[in-house]
């Protein structure tokens, strides 16, 4: 089962993703990249790109990218080792699946052992290390005391770079292969889990094969450490041989026995769920870990239980997921219903303020169809006809997306009945929207953006990136770009502190600290990897023209733009710290001076060294 990283990376630099990516959808070359329409997603303008030199793809329409491995398990729907052997074949890479099968069950014991050892270590640090004791604040404040900790081995991964590397003496491989650890770019062992909260994730039988882990909150007026810049809330262990996120479960091995008793699994976003639902006294709980639920999951659910419970929004149930959980519902005969959370909260946060809600909302949890319908059609205006025709087309096209026509049936003599309109009219618009699946998503799609709009929310955030970038952020994307394309070019001029957009800012220390693009998408989170992605398909414009050349321009525009928000906070810290203005102000006079003398041929490049030097300073004193 488990391949050599350097077979994956054989397959990876022999497969033509082109030609690979043709079979499915038609491509045509455009510059250095390839486009066409989105094999993932419905569309009439081709927002598909492909960059074959660097093997990845990204879809600027509904945002998916990968490289040909996740290609051919998200089209042919295999998992990983499977998607391996076709791509070896295809490109006559023969792949040593394990010289001995005893050798292969060596080396997953010593992950699986490594991985022990580390959730033994962080356990026993977060029950009585002194520097744990913020962490074991922030778990007694959420209300988790000492036996929860014990329960889910909870830990807590200290401060430092090398404190589990240190403390466990394995070789940098074995830290590397069972994603605890890396090599840094200066050659130094690094633990990959720093200052935050642990969560061990086991197989189903209790053995612990990855870490979930979560910074603390900041406490109230306390600023980020500068040295290490944004940073996401939770992180996991990379994938590794014996960890692979689209079939593992957070909490199956303390939850199973309860599943099969009560033939039923509530399934949560987070760890932090899971363990309110324990304390809510339904120890039947499961989260995926930082992935959507996949089919993998739902058949390893189904095996345990036949009532799967999400617990979460159901427009968080996957927007792509949503009309295969009907398939899956059917190929592993399990019934999904979901658990109405009142409107802002999460389990954990209602075990948390308000346990009895919480068992109600699973206990009368509904269909997943009924649930939708209810979305649509509860707080919708019904008291003009048009409105009720409208609201009415509006759940059909929910229902429209059921491949059971009995199922359907049913729900549009509920629907007719709710609305007051005549069922047989509603069957012949239901057999209209299940032809035309456009006028399906653009219903489906208002419905998204008027419910949103109710209630205020932020729009989602797999939408384009662009769209929604701050505008400050844009040099920032730029620079990036050009650090993909042509790290010559940016070489030691740029600084993580120059980058406004916290993914932008982690995109780019990934960058840096990786040695190859592969790599560095590899080691980023997940928004970071995507951002990467998308950038490594796109091609700057480069060529230097009598306007100038764009490189220099946009490396001057992110040192100015950035320097520009130094200049805001240095501003404020004037005002708020009166003791300090002459000084302030004598420092603000000077960065001006040299903002003038950035766009001076004669002395930018001493200017744009000052200014990003002053710009790093900044930041560590910024609040
Ligand atoms: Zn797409």
């Amino acid at each position: 089962m488990a391949f050599s990283p350097e077979d994956i990376a054989e397959v990876r630099s022999r497969t033509d993703l082109v030609a690979l990516i043709s079979e499915k959808a038609s491509l045509r070359r455009v510059g250095r990249r390839w486009t066409g329409l989105c094999p993932f997603h419905q569309e009439k303008s081709p927002s598909f790109s492909v960059n074959s030199e660097e093997g990845f793809y990204h879809c600027f329409g509904c945002g998916v990218s990968g490289d040909a491995i996740s290609f051919i398990r998200a089209i042919d729907h295999l998992d990983f080792a499977d998607a391996v052997r076709f791509l070896a074949q295809r490109c006559g890479v023969t792949l040593t699946e394990d010289p001995t099968q005893a050798g292969q069950s060596q080396r997953r014991a010593g992950l699986y052992g490594a991985v022990e050892e580390a959730v033994e270590f962080y356990h026993q640090r977060l029950l009585s290390a002194p520097d744990a004791g913020r962490a074991r604040d922030y778990l007694r404040s959420r209300g988790y005391d000492g036996d929860v900790v014990r329960q889910f081995r909870l830990g807590w991964a200290p401060d430092e770079w090398d404190a589990l590397s240190v403390a466990l003496k394995l070789p940098a491989k074995v830290m590397e292969e069972a994603g605890l650890g890396f090599t840094n770019r200066a050659g130094r062992q690094q633990d990959f889990f720093r200052s935050r909260v642990t969560f061990p994730i086991c197989d189903p039988s209790g053995k612990p094969i990855a870490i979930g882990a979560r910074i603390l909150p900041l406490r109230d007026g306390e600023a980020p450490d500068p040295r290490r810049g944004p940073e996401p809330k939770y992180k996991n262990s990379t994938e590794t041989p014996i960890y692979v996120k689209n079939r593992t479960l957070y909490a199956l091995n303390w939850a199973k026995a309860d599943i099969v008793r009560a033939d039923e699994v509530v399934v949560c976003e987070g760890y932090t769920d899971v363990i309110g639902c324990f304390q809510a006294g339904i120890p039947r709980a499961v989260a995926t870990c930082g992935t959507a639920l996949t089919e993998e999951h739902f058949k390893t659910l189904s095996n345990f239980a036949k009532r799967i419970v999400l617990a979460f929004d159901a427009d968080a149930a996957g927007q792509n997921a949503i009309t295969r959980v009907y398939e899956w519902e059917k190929t592993h005969s399990a019934e999904v219903v979901v658990a109405a959370m009142p409107a802002g909260s999460d389990p954990g946060q209602l075990a948390r303020e308000d346990p009895e809600t919480l068992v109600a909302a699973i206990a009368s949890a509904r269909p997943f169809l009924a649930f939708r319908v209810d979305r649509v059609l509860v707080g919708a205006d019904l008291s003009a006809p048009e409105r009720r025709a409208a609201a009415a087309e509006r759940a059909l096209a929910v229902v429209a997306e059921h491949p059971s026509d009995l199922a359907r049936d049913q729900y549009v003599m509920s629907i007719a009945d709710r609305c007051g309109l005549d069922a047989d009219n509603l069957r012949r618009r239901l057999e209209q929207l299940r032809r035309d699946p456009e006028a399906r998503a653009k219903l489906l799609q208002d419905r998204k953006t008027q419910s949103r709009r109710e209630q205020n929310e932020p729009e989602p955030s797999n939408a384009p990136r662009p769209a929604r970038l701050d505008p400050r952020s844009r040099p920032g994307l730029e620079a990036l770009r050009i650090a993909v394309h042509f790290p010559e070019r940016v070489g030691t001029r740029l600084e993580p502190s120059l980058f406004i957009d916290p993914v932008q800012r982690s995109a780019f220390q990934a960058l840096l600290s990786a040695e190859s693009l592969q790599a560095a998408v590899d080691g980023a989170g997940d928004a970071e990897a995507q951002l990467l992605r998308q950038l490594i398909v796109d091609e700057p414009m480069v060529e230097v023209t009598e306007v100038g050349d764009p490189v220099e321009a946009c490396i001057v525009q992110l040192v100015r733009t950035a320097a520009l928000r130094s200049l805001d906070g240095l501003l404020a810290r004037a005002r708020t710290e009166p003791e300090k203005f002459a000084e302030l102000s004598e420092q603000a006079a000077s960065t001006r001076r040299l903002l003038e003398e950035l766009v001076e041929p004669a002395t930018s490049v001493a200017a744009e060294v000052a200014l990003v030097q002053w710009i790093s300073e900044q930041e560590g004193a910024l609040p």
